[in-house]
Parts: C-alpha cells; structure tokens; sequence
C-alpha cells in the first residue's frame, strides 16, 4: 500500500513535470496531457482492436493490455517507461540532408539499421516467449495464457508466456508506429519555405515501409532523401548540442493530435510539421497499415518457426480473452466422442428394435 502511494505520488509528479516541460516528448504520445492524447494506444486500437471488423484482431482484455488504457502505458507504451533514452527505441537519430551536412549519409544509415535491428531484437523475443504459451501436447497452458489479472507493469516480477509476448510485440508496435511520425517516409515538406534542416523533403510514401521488415535479415537500402529526427532533451528549431544543424526532431514529428481509436481518423494536429498538408494524418494511416503488417508478419513467424497447428493455437492465444475456451488443439475431446459414439450406438438399438418390432407378424 506504501509503496503504492509511492508510485501514484511519482506518476503525479512525472506527470506534472511532462506538462510543464517546454519540450515535446519524444515521440507519438503515451498518456493524456502535456500535448499528448494517447497517440500509441489510440492507433493501436484502430489497427488492431476487434471493433473494426479485421479478422485478425485482439479482444478487449487482451487488447487493454497490448495498447494500455486509463493511466496504463500498455505492451505498446513500454520503450516510454523503459527505453526513453534510446534513440533506436523510437527511431530518432537517423538524420540526413543532401548538401553540406554534419554527418554522412552512412551514419544516417546506421542509425536507421540500429532502429530495425533494435525491433528485430524484440520481435525475436516476442517468438521466443510464444514457446511457452502451450504444452507439449500442444494445448494452451491456462496459467500461461491468461490476461486476468491484468499483465503487470515492467517494474513488477511477470513471467506469463502472453504478457511476455505480448509485451515484446508491443515495443515492436511502438517503433514501427515511431517510425511513421519521425521519419519523412510519408510526410511532405512545407511548400511555403525553402528546402533546409528546419524543412526537409518529405517522401509521401505509404506504410507499410520496405524499411520495416523485420522478418528479414539485412535492412533495405532507404530512398534518397530518407530522413528521421536528430533527438536531444533540449528538442528546438535549430537544433543545438549534438543535433546543431542538424534536422531536429522537432523541425519533423507528427507526434501530436487527435487520434479516433475506431476509424482511425487523425485530426486536430499538434506540431509544426503535422500541420503541413495531411502530415498528421498521413503519418497516422501509415501507422495503422505498419501495426497490422508487423501482427500479420509475427503471425507468419510463429507459423513457420512452431508448425501450423501450434502457430495457429499461438496466435488464437495471443488475440483470444479466453484461449482456454477458444484455442481448442487437434487433439481429440474423448468425452466429446464418448457422448457421441453413446448417442450413434442407442439410435443403431432403436432402429434395430424397430425394425424388429415392425417384421413381427400380426396376430
Ligand atoms: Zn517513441
């Protein structure tokens, strides 16, 4: 109860500190205030939620957990708590601009392949843990696959097979969502200024990225004019410290606005380069595209590394409230055949009696 206290007491003055920190955070929003409106739930929902009809979808539990809710930051808000720090986390960093520049485009490059092995390193994890969702035979394990009580929080011990997945798969989420606000992948430039670090082109491209292909081994060359966001504390235009003269992320996210977590409709954008155009919008749909491709992608893992039926009994597991009641394996329910074979017999008696009832002659 003490060290509750504790924590609410620390999350208030976390919060109190995001709200009044000049700065934006460093990436689409995790919590409501400080500018922030949730981004990363609201855009996993929309992607993912069973709301919207896709047929691979998670249920409401288990879909309160994957993108958080009320003042949980969720699997998908975890590199918020834990991985602030870490530009590959939220794909700052890699920052180019033809012309003179302060760095190499290969160093942009590196950055770029830090963020996707960053993500690959977590989609591995999320594989790995899948393992333990079932028995040898193949079946779900009802004290691995349960999301009640809640998945806890990282700074508490959690050893379920799903919350553990389900937690490396939402860094993945966070990523591949950062991607699409702090990179120039599907945003465009300003037309009114001129091209320069505090205006980079933009690419209009949609999701999903070749870039983000986590199932492969080598990271695909980026565009031209790829470009994400250079990241200190003091985030401004022009950059300072280690990000003078460099493309900010602050000259380039789409971190900020209204998200509808059904449709996905993005309005009402936060930031200098949101409001250009579509940006926010156009960084948002890119989003929910990439979150669907990286569940379709993990999903063809798990399939392919664990065979089809205990893919198959993984990802009804990971999506389902109750996989006990849903994820049934191919092993046969004997008192399901039982009944049955008991039921065939006691019809074979009965038209056998009939039968014979019916040849008696009359008397
Ligand atoms: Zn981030």
């Amino acid at each position: 109860m003490r060290r509750r206290r504790c924590a609410v007491l620390l999350s208030l003055l976390l919060l109190a500190w995001i709200a009044s920190a000049p700065t934006p955070a460093v990436a689409f929003g995790t919590i409501d205030g400080g500018g922030q409106h949730r981004e990363h739930e609201r855009i996993t929902r929309a992607a993912l939620a069973c709301t919207n009809g896709e047929s691979a979808c998670f249920e409401p539990a288990t879909m309160n957990y994957l993108a958080g809710h009320d003042r949980e930051f969720g699997a998908v808000g975890a590199p918020d708590s834990d991985e602030m720090a870490d530009p590959a986390a939220h794909c700052d960093d890699a920052d180019y601009l033809a012309g003179s520049y302060p760095r190499t485009r290969e160093a942009a490059g590196a950055s770029l392949t830090d963020c996707v092995e960053q993500l690959r390193g977590q989609f591995r994890t999320g594989l790995d843990s899948a393992k333990d969702l079932l028995d040898d035979q193949g079946e779900v394990m009802p004290d691995e696959v349960t999301v009640s009580p809640e998945c806890n929080p990282r700074e508490r011990e959690e050893s379920r097979a799903k919350c553990t997945t389900m937690e490396a798969f939402g860094r993945v989420l966070h990523g591949a969502q950062d991607f699409y606000s702090h990179s120039n992948w599907a945003d465009q430039a300003d037309p009114d200024r001129p091209i320069g670090d505090d205006n980079p082109p933009g690419l209009h491209r949609p999701g999903p990225s070749p870039l983000l292909d986590l199932r492969g081994a080598t990271v695909a060359g980026s565009p031209a004019n790829f470009t994400t966001g250079c990241y200190v504390l003091q985030d401004q235009v022009p950059g300072v410290g280690a990000c003078e003269l460099r493309i900010t992320h602050a000259a380039l996210n789409k971190d900020r606005g209204l998200i509808d977590p059904v449709d996905g409709r993005a309005t009402e954008p936060g930031t200098p380069r949101g409001q250009v155009r579509d940006n926010f919008a156009d960084a948002v749909a890119g989003a929910i595209i990439e979150s669907r491709r990286q569940w379709q992608d993990f999903g063809t893992e798990l399939t392919a590394r664990y065979g089809a039926d205990r893919g198959t009994r993984m990802i009804c597991a990971l999506t389902h409230d109750d996989p006990v009641q849903d994820c049934h394996g191919r092993h046969p329910n004997w008192a399901a055949i039982i009944a049955l074979a008991a039921a065939g017999a006691a019809l074979v008696v009965v038209v056998v009696l009939i039968r014979r009832f019916r040849r008696r002659p009359r008397g």
